[in-house]
């Protein structure tokens, strides 16, 4: 087997306090709350960093590139979709997750009544067993407009292993 492959990725979003109808998805969790995602797609920062990553651990450009934020199509699109999607791509075909690790910062709402659920979602679309599907979240402690909640960003790493010896 040769080398595994690492990626790294990174992504925030902006929040914007509503009267009704609020709430965020994370690791396609939804978290009830009065705030909503400002984003082209479902603003699910944490899958739009695990896709980053994705792309790569495989040399494969960036996000924006396969799924631009001006094109129609991608109006609210499912990021799970998306995870599912980069998975499938050719790039990434003798290559399986091997391992994730993330780390999700906003001031509110507090997630950790979610956590478990999200560290199971993101288990079950990457195929991924709970001991190798890092999830940490933590406030920014009031720093910089993430602090003030007015944002919220992911870091993920990935790392890839082949799924055969290639020849
Ligand atoms: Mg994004």
């Amino acid at each position: 087997m040769g080398l595994p492959r690492i990626g790294l990725g990174y992504d925030i979003h902006r929040l914007e306090a509503v009267q009704e109808g609020g709430g965020i998805l994370l690791a396609g969790t939804a978290i009830p709350c009065d705030l909503r995602m400002i984003a082209h797609s479902d603003g699910d920062v944490l899958l739009h960093a695990i896709s980053d990553a994705l792309l790569g651990a495989v040399g494969a450009s960036d996000l924006g590139r396969h799924f631009p934020d001006d094109d129609p199509q991608q109006a609210g699109r499912d990021s799970q979709d998306i995870v599912r999607v980069i998975l499938a791509m050719p790039e990434l075909a003798g290559w399986r997750v091997a391992q994730v690790d993330t780390n999700l910062t906003l001031q509110r709402p507090r997630l950790a009544p979610y956590r478990d659920i999200m560290q199971g979602a993101l288990a079950r679309l990457l195929d991924l067993p709970l001991d190798r599907t890092g999830l940490k979240a933590r406030t920014k402690e009031g720093c910089d407009a993430t602090g003030r909640g007015q944002a919220v960003e992911a870091q993920a790493i990935v790392m890839l292993e082949e799924t055969q010896t290639r020849a």
